[in-house]
């Protein structure tokens, strides 16, 4: 057991991955063999059936277009961008889910300020960071987004009123496939994390349970280029 503990943490992204893709996606075809099985049978019920037949392929249909993604070859279409004009997509795109739920988006930033990026990916981490804050806030509240920035970094904020998370998960939320969600695919935060990484930058996680959750991306000033 400790040897596989030792594998396992030395196993590569790629490796996680495929062992990850292959458990993911075996629990709803394994699910499905069921229910097709079921309806061979002659059992009744079959609306039922139905409707969890195609929760199960809207499952598989998730994961694979996330993995569609991440296996897009990273082309380094890195232009200057304006950050508060991709926030601002991403706020009207993500506005009606925060209404649903009771939540204000604010948005925090000089009209000013550029990075260098690939305008898609950036706005990409955007969506899942917020989307994140959003699906942990489920009682309303406030989503803060900051803007700061100094020489070297521009640092966005994404602050939330959520439940946090415990000390002891914090470290795996970067890891493919860690979801705390019923239909989540636990890999929104890996893919942010390896689209920071790919612009030189960092992403920083603080969680208190009692207060919410701060993620932070750090990316290189476009004025240090
Ligand atoms: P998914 O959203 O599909 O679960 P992610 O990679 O986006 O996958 O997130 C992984 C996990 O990290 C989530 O399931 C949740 O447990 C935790 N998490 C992410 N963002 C937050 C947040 N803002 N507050 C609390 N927990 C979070
Ligand atoms: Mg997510």
């Amino acid at each position: 057991a400790e040897e596989m503990l030792i594998r396992s943490e030395k196993m590569s992204i790629a490796g996680q991955l495929a062992a990850g893709i292959a458990h993911e996606i075996r629990n709803p075809l394994t699910s499905l063999k069921g229910f097709v099985q079921l309806l061979q049978a002659g059992i009744s019920s079959k609306e039922e059936y139905y409707k969890i037949m195609i929760d199960e392929i809207e499952k598989i249909n998730t994961i694979t277009s996330e993995l569609l993604f991440i296996s897009k070859p990273m082309t380094d279409e890195k232009n200057l961008e304006n950050v508060k004009e991709m926030l601002q997509d991403v706020v009207t795109l993500l506005q009606t889910q925060a209404n649903l739920y009771d939540i204000q988006l604010t948005l925090n930033v000089s009209d000013k300020l550029d990075i260098y990026c690939d305008r898609s990916q950036m706005k990409q981490v955007f969506i899942n960071l917020i989307k994140n804050a959003i699906e942990e806030m489920t009682n309303g509240g406030t989503i803060e987004i900051d803007v700061t920035h100094d020489d070297k970094w521009c640092v966005i904020s994404i602050i939330d009123e959520g439940p946090g998370v415990p000390k002891h998960l914090l470290h795996k939320l970067k890891e493919p496939f860690f979801t705390t969600k019923k239909n989540g695919t636990g890999l929104g935060l890996m893919i942010s994390n390896q689209i920071i990484d790919n612009h030189q930058g960092q992403l920083d996680i603080q969680s208190n349970p009692s207060k919410g959750s701060t993620f932070r991306i750090y990316l290189p000033n476009s004025s240090s280029y």
